[in-house]
């Protein structure tokens, strides 16, 4: 079969466009499946719909493919990479944007910054907004507006009968309420619509000191996140940085622990003293190697947990963690601290709590987040041996943790499908299902189905 005879859309493995439609940004998850395009509109991914659905093949979506390793490997199925054109559009009246299913956050932190707004985006400008928004989203303004699907409006998609269809709260509440956080395999998703809040001031960066400081420097953060007012959301890393060009001389071939996150306020003094509070202790146990805290413009967050810009083959891990305090710094170290031999790059903990404990407003399936911290921790797997490695040392620090694991994840942040995780209780994962097969009863997106989602308590 020659698939571009049958379709001009769609590619076959080797054919012009295939490549661009399974481009992934983490690449130690190449999907390689049947067919493969890239939708511009929402005629195309009905077209690619009809396509699969003529030959018994399933779907699977992705954007960016930031979340590649988490998402089930694609089998006799087609993949349709959403890259909907339109660009991203504001009502800054009514403080909400309608962001093409595609569009990376970088685009959409440009489109709001000069009217004084921002979105609960996460830390990197090169995620797509679709999958992180809906997969929960752990913003470094989490703890101020919570999870980032709390913050979806409406969501536009294509089902599996070729409808589409813009859903909200009014329209269909129930596909409304399972598809902020329900993990996925309603449709494809061409267009999202997010609330935005004023930003007025804020103060961001990273700090960063010797590794050999970790222990007095974690304990301190420990101390001040425990009352730390929501203001503030931050996080603490154990980063290996390799000796290469793009890394800053400071951090570059060593150890260091670092302290990042944001700090926003209405009022100026309240950030200063919230800014002031938290880093003044970590800077007195010793001087940083590189300190870029400062006042500064809300794109300027985007920069300050210095994500890779990728493409990058990731290897990692993630848990929700509870009542993890300070007698869980010396087993964390000791799997993750200067010495330890550990080959993750980055690992560590955002601090959870304020709206993320507590949502102004109830969402969809997955609102609130009880842990107390998100442990993230990953590598990069130049070749199968080192993929290995890095699950191994994972493992290790998931035994090591074990005390504190809740079990629970964030879909957003999980690194791979084959994990012990779930993200819903019984009920609620029940609940999805029941509105999964409404909306796709021949189960036509069932590869895209978040694995967190089926795992039983
Ligand atoms: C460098 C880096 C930084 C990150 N920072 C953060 C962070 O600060 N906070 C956080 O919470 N997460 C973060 N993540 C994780 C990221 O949010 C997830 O990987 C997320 O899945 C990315 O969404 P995407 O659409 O870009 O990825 P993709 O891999 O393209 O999509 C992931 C999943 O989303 C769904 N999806 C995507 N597009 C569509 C669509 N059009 N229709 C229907 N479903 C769709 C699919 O189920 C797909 O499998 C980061 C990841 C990286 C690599």
């Amino acid at each position: 079969m020659t698939i571009a005879d049958n379709s001009p859309l769609m590619a076959a493995p080797g054919e012009s466009g295939f490549a661009t439609a399974t481009h992934v940004f983490n690449s130690v998850a190449a999907p390689e499946p049947t067919a493969a395009t890239t939708a511009r509109t929402v005629e195309q991914v009905r077209t690619a719909i009809r396509y699969a659905r003529d030959r018994g093949l399933g779907v699977r979506v992705h954007s960016t493919g930031h979340g590649a390793a988490a998402a089930r490997p694609v089998r006799d199925a087609v993949l349709i990479r959403t890259a909907i054109d339109g660009g991203v559009t504001l009502d800054p009246r009514a403080r909400i944007a309608r962001v093409p299913a595609g569009t990376r956050w970088e685009a959409v932190v440009r489109a709001t910054e000069p009217h004084g707004l921002a979105a609960a985006h996460g830390s990197s400008g090169t995620v797509g907004v679709v999958g992180y928004a809906l997969q929960g989203g752990l913003s470094p303004y989490g703890r101020l507006v919570g999870l980032a699907a709390n913050s979806v409006r409406a969501v536009e998609l294509v089902t599996a009968d070729g409808q589409h269809r813009r859903v909200d709260a009014g329209s269909d509440p129930e596909l409304f309420w399972a598809l902020r956080g329900g993990g996925g395999g309603f449709g494809v998703v061409t267009a999202i619509e997010l609330d935005l809040f004023p930003v007025t001031t804020v103060i961001t960066g990273a700090a960063y000191w010797p590794g050999s400081l970790a222990d007095r420097l974690l304990t301190a953060w420990l101390a001040w996140a425990q009352d730390a007012p929501d203001i503030a959301t931050t996080s603490v890393r154990v980063m290996n940085f390799p000796d290469v060009p793009e890394v800053p001389r400071e951090l570059a071939g060593r150890t260091t622990f670092t302290v990042d996150g944001v700090v926003h306020a209405d009022d100026p003094e309240s950030a200063r003293r919230c800014a002031d509070d938290l880093l003044g202790p970590l800077r007195a146990i010793g001087p940083p190697l590189l300190d870029t805290w400062q006042k500064d413009v809300p794109s300027a967050v985007l920069r300050a947990h210095m994500d890779p810009e990728g493409p990058l083959p990731i290897v990692g891990d993630h848990m929700l963690l509870d009542e993890f305090d300070a007698h869980a710094v010396a087993p964390l170290l000791d799997v993750i601290g200067e010495g330890s031999g550990s080959p993750l790059v980055g690992a560590g903990l955002r601090q959870l709590g304020g709206a993320y404990a507590a949502p102004r407003a109830p969402g969809g399936v997955l609102d609130r987040l009880t842990a107390n911290y998100s442990y993230a921790g990953s590598g990069l797997a130049a070749d199968p041996d080192a993929a290995a490695a890095l699950r191994a040392h994972c493992a290790k620090v998931r035994s090591a943790l074990a005390r504190w694991n809740t079990g629970r994840v964030v879909p957003s942040f999980v690194e791979d499908f084959a994990q012990d995780h779930r993200h819903l209780d019984a009920r609620q994962a029940a609940a999805v299902d029941r509105v999964r097969a409404r909306i796709d009863p021949g189960r036509l997106f069932r590869d895209d189905v978040s694995p967190t989602d089926t795992r039983q308590e």
